[in-house]
């Protein structure tokens, strides 16, 4: 700046003029003299700015004549800014008119553009825009609201047809005055203020506001953008006009509007969607976006997923993700493709995947849409069980009530004969044949007494109504008076050798069960081997407090294609011949064995014997045992 500033600040209290100085000091830095009302004769003295207290211009009574024949350019302080004053104080020739606040930005203004020079424009260059005949002409062919207003009156000089049009208004009416005479005050101070903050800052601006236009003889709602441009004088560099353009933008902002809407309605779907969506760069296989629902069954922040592969994440092991990539991109799309996702905290989730690819601005993408279903696969394979079991128990029904009805009528016809017999011919029948028809009784009540035991705990422990009872128990002594009842009941035609180790813990374990097992399997031992041949019977128990019992037979042993379906309801082998038998016990043993979370094998060879070897836990408690329904 070369030239020496007068600015006066004009108010009759202090601290406005003390406020003023201070913003002028800082923002001008140098080059400025100022001036206070007390010293100076502001109406007759020129300056380069008068910076003016509002409450000055009311206290002083100072006329609208007052203020427009003042020689200098001028600021108004208000403290109660507002459109209305504002735009009074401009049609008066102000300046600017500001709050306190924004005074720093006025002088900022005021000092990069010169201002103070528009006073002294050459008022004979705003007759060149009335008398420009080939520019109206060229204004008047422009489907755009046109008008041009002379600086600093900001009066219309020129509107063209389109604003005649759309304005219902007259050239002839509207020339030579401001806004007022086409809008309402409101609107016009509006207008005003940005008008002349154009002309002071010399910058383009450009407005989108709403308004009723008069469209094909119609009034319509519009919504326009107006874009005011300073007209300089070449050699002055001052705005000599303001021209303002008004377009209708209407479409293009419902189209901006539902394109937004549009936008919005996606972003929230996007969000709110039981479907997670991930997007992914089609090359690195990077996350680029995920919706609310991925970071939801991940458990992880969307911060943590985004911008690493799925592999880096732990959610797939490297080839499982190979695997994917390569299948989508043979086939380009990919549908109901079924995977597991494993979280962070250690779940497995069921997925349905769909993949396809984007390609978007050149950058080609792949967006994955992960459907979680391991709900929906946890209840489907409950479903499976539940049906497998149901399945299992009705078989099981009507088996037994057919073999009930067939096998219950052979023993209860011997035993009906018997009693007959022994009713009937008591006196003329020996003791000895007596004895037999009793023995038969006897040995035929076992038979289906043991029949239905073995039924009835097969129901208890289908319907879930079997409680262990675990209690401690001298297991060697027990086994052993065991083989002599099986022994005894084979009428000695095996010999059971029951052997064991000595012991000094306490073992504990279901007498009904482990007779259950027991009782099974040397039945089994005795019924499969020929009569007079020896059943070996072992029990040891080892340092984890089990009970390990090995019965051994040199029977018919197991056909080997037999043996893995032993445990199966009434599964019995090819080579049971004659002997008879349900098929029940070995999975009764089976079910035993498994819930009292012990194990069962065997090793058998065909026309050698069979030996089956059953390790039981001598410590659970009633709790542990596992009998599920
Ligand atoms: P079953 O009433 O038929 O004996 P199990 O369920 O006890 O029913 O046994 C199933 C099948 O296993 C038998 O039918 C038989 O074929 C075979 N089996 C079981 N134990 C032996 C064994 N010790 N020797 C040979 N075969 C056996």
């Amino acid at each position: 700046m070369n030239k020496n500033y007068k600015i006066l600040s004009l108010s009759h209290l202090e601290h406005f003029n003390n406020f003023v100085s201070n913003k002028l000091k800082e923002i001008f830095l140098n080059g400025i003299e100022i001036y206070t009302s007390s010293e100076v004769n502001f109406k007759k003295d020129t300056f380069d700015l008068i910076i003016i207290d509002e409450n000055f211009i009311i206290k002083e009574k100072l006329q609208s004549q007052d203020l427009n024949n003042l020689q200098s350019l001028y600021i108004v302080v208000s403290e109660n800014f507002s459109k209305v004053s504002s735009a009074l104080y401009i049609r008066l020739g102000a300046w600017s008119v500001t709050d306190f606040d924004s005074l720093s930005e006025i002088l900022l203004d005021f000092k990069y553009n010169n201002g103070f020079e528009q006073k002294q424009k050459n008022v004979s260059d705003s007759t060149f825009f009335e008398h420009s005949d080939f520019l109206h002409l060229i204004f008047d062919s422009i489907p755009l609201s046109i008008t041009v207003k002379s600086v600093p009156d900001l009066k219309y000089v020129f509107v063209n047809k389109h604003y005649e049009l759309t304005h219902n208004i007259e050239k002839t009416n509207i020339i030579g005055k401001d806004v007022q005479v086409v809008y309402n005050e409101s609107k016009a101070n509006e207008l005003f203020i940005e008008d002349s903050k154009v002309v002071r800052t010399k910058a383009l601006s450009v407005n989108t506001y709403s308004d009723v236009w008069i469209e094909n003889g119609l009034m319509k709602n519009k919504v326009l953008s107006m874009t005011r441009i300073p007209i300089l004088d070449t050699e002055s560099n001052n705005v000599i006009y303001l021209l303002n353009v008004i377009r209708d933008i209407t479409d293009e902002y419902v189209q901006d509007l539902e394109l937004l809407k549009a936008r919005t309605r996606l972003e929230r779907m996007f969000n709110l969607s039981p479907i997670g969506i991930i997007y992914l760069d089609a090359e690195t296989k990077k996350i680029l976006n995920i919706n609310y629902r991925v970071s939801k069954f991940l458990d992880l922040t969307k911060e943590k997923i985004i911008e690493h592969t799925l592999a880096e994440i732990g959610v797939w092991g490297q080839s499982q993700e190979d695997l994917f990539y390569n299948e989508l991109f043979e086939k380009g799309k990919i549908y109901n493709y079924k995977s597991i996702f494993n979280t962070p905290n250690g779940e497995k989730k069921h997925m349905n995947l769909s993949g396809d690819y984007m390609t978007f601005e050149s950058e080609e993408m792949i967006v994955l849409m992960a459907f979680d279903i391991t709900y929906q696969f946890d209840s489907h394979q409950l479903i499976e069980t539940n049906t497998k079991k149901q399945q299992e128990l009705n078989k099981l029904k009507t088996t037994f009530i057919s073999m009930i009805s067939h096998e219950f009528r052979t023993p209860l016809t011997t035993i009906t004969l018997s009693n007959d017999l022994l009713r009937r011919y008591s006196e003329k029948l020996t003791q000895e044949e007596k004895n037999k028809h009793f023995d038969r009784i006897q040995n035929t009540v076992l038979k289906m007494t043991k029949l239905m035991e073995n039924v009835l705990i097969i129901g208890k422990i289908e319907s879930g109504q079997f409680i262990p009872n675990p209690e401690p128990i001298d297991l060697p002594s027990y086994c052993s008076s065991l083989a002599e009842t099986i022994e005894f009941n084979s009428n000695g035609s095996h010999i059971i050798m029951f052997s064991s180790e000595s012991y000094e813990y306490n073992t504990k374990v279901d007498e009904n069960l482990i007779g259950l097992i027991l009782s099974n399997l040397l039945s089994n031992a005795v019924k499969y081997s020929p009569k007079d041949s020896v059943i070996d019977f072992n029990l040891s128990l080892n340092e984890n407090h089990e009970a390990i019992f090995v019965i051994k037979d040199n029977g018919i042993g197991i056909p080997e294609e037999d043996q893995k379906h032993l445990f199966e309801s009434f599964y019995r082998a090819k080579n049971v011949g004659p002997i008879d038998g349900y098929g029940l016990g070995l999975s009764l043993v089976n079910k035993c064995v498994e819930s009292s979370k012990g194990s069962i094998s065997f090793y058998s060879a065909l026309g050698e014997g069979t030996t089956f070897t059953v390790v039981l836990p001598t410590n659970l408690n009633s709790q542990d045992f596992a009998f599920t329904v």
